[in-house]
Parts: structure tokens; C-alpha cells; sequence
């Protein structure tokens, strides 16, 4: 298995070793010919304006929604996850709309622009904690979407099919569990395409 880490800007390299954590060949994706060997792709935190730009620039924009026709899992955090989203609120224009939710970015304000919080998981035994930098939240989501977890009754984890979505940054502390769940939705994707 070979999973990728969309790298135009943001936490790439973070991503790169939480996925060799979990056993996986990891790699820095930026050019979309090399989508095609890959079973699994990261979208990272950063800033999603620029990450945008930049996948319309490069061509990632129908790539990836190729990618995802091929079954093949996606999986946003933070940026990432506003990348996925099919509507942003107070923005007339989404990015890659795979994802039937609608998000708000920097939603937590100046006060609380960076902290972490213990959070239960659907699917995973033990909380995880979360780590919130100028963090997305979701503010609705529609059909085919579930709701993995919450923080303070505002929806924080989201996952529809082989899409994986999280406001918060799991790649910035040494607990990969999150990591683990995208490789085994990989997994799971692979054995329906085989
Ligand atoms: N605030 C950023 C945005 O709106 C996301 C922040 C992050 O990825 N840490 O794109």
C-alpha cells in the first residue's frame, strides 16, 4: 500500500510520518501523474485558499475527483477538510465539493485560535486528542455523511464512503490512531475494488 500527502503548502512532512508509523509507504505528491500509484491520498492543514489555488494551478482539481470516482480514499484535516467540503460558509466558491457538508473556517475565533482537546472518536476505543490551529468546524452535513466526533456539540470529524474529514491536526501529536482508521478505510477500498 502507498498512500500520498498532497504537498502545495502546509503540514506535510508530520503526515508523512504518521503514516510510517502505521507501517505504510508514504509519499509527497506534487505532480497529479503520480495520483495513479497511490491507494490513498492526505489532504493537509495549511491555508485552504492557497491549497486551492494551487490544485487549480497543477491540475489537481479534476485528478482527484477522478481519484475519488476510483474509489480510492480521501482524507482532509484542518485545510484539508475545507478543500473537501461542497460548501463554505460566506464563500461563493468551494473546492473539490466531495463532501456533502458545509463548513466555516477559522471558526473558533482570536481568543481560542490554538489549543487541543481530548476527543471520542466513533470507531476508536480511546479518545484521541486534537490538536486546533485556526481550526474549521462543520457546521452541517448532509446525506451519506457521519458524524465521527464532536466538540462542544459542534461537529469535528465527519466521514461519507471512502472520505475521511477532521478539523483538527492528528498529525501533530505521536497517537496515529486516526492514521490507522484512513489506512483501514484504505483497506477496506481496496478489497471492494479488487
Ligand atoms: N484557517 C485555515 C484555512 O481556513 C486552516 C487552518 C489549518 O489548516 N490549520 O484554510
Amino acid at each position: 500500500m502507498k498512500v500520498g500527502v498532497l504537498a502545495l503548502q502546509g503540514a506535510v512532512a508530520e503526515h508523512i510520518r504518521s503514516l510510517q508509523a502505521v507501517g505504510v509507504e508514504a509519499v509527497a505528491v506534487k505532480r497529479v501523474e503520480q495520483l495513479d500509484e497511490l491507494d490513498g491520498l492526505i489532504i493537509p492543514g495549511g491555508e485552504s485558499t492557497t491549497i486551492g489555488k494551487l490544485m487549480r494551478k497543477y491540475g489537481f482539481m479534476d485528478a482527484l475527483a477522478q481519484f475519488h470516482e476510483a474509489g480510492k480514499p480521501l482524507f482532509g484535516t484542518c485545510a484539508g477538510l475545507i478543500v473537501l467540503a461542497d460548501q463554505i460558509e460566506g464563500q461563493e466558491e468551494a473546492h473539490l465539493k466531495l463532501m456533502n457538508m458545509k463548513v466555516a473556517r477559522n471558526a473558533f475565533g482570536r481568543q481560542r485560535e490554538s489549543f487541543e482537546a481530548v476527543l471520542p472518536v466513533k470507531g476508536i476505543e480511546e479518545p484521541i486528542t486534537g490538536v486546533f490551529i485556526r481550526a474549521p468546524l462543520i457546521k452541517a452535513v448532509g446525506e451519506g455523511v457521519d458524524v465521527l466526533s464532536e466538540f462542544k456539540g459542534e461537529i469535528v470529524t465527519a466521514r461519507q464512503g471512502t472520505l475521511l474529514a477532521c478539523s483538527f491536526h492528528p498529525e501533530l501529536t505521536d497517537d496515529v490512531r486516526l492514521h490507522a482508521y484512513f489506512v483501514d478505510m484504505i483497506k477496506e477500498a481496496q478489497a471492494l475494488r479488487a
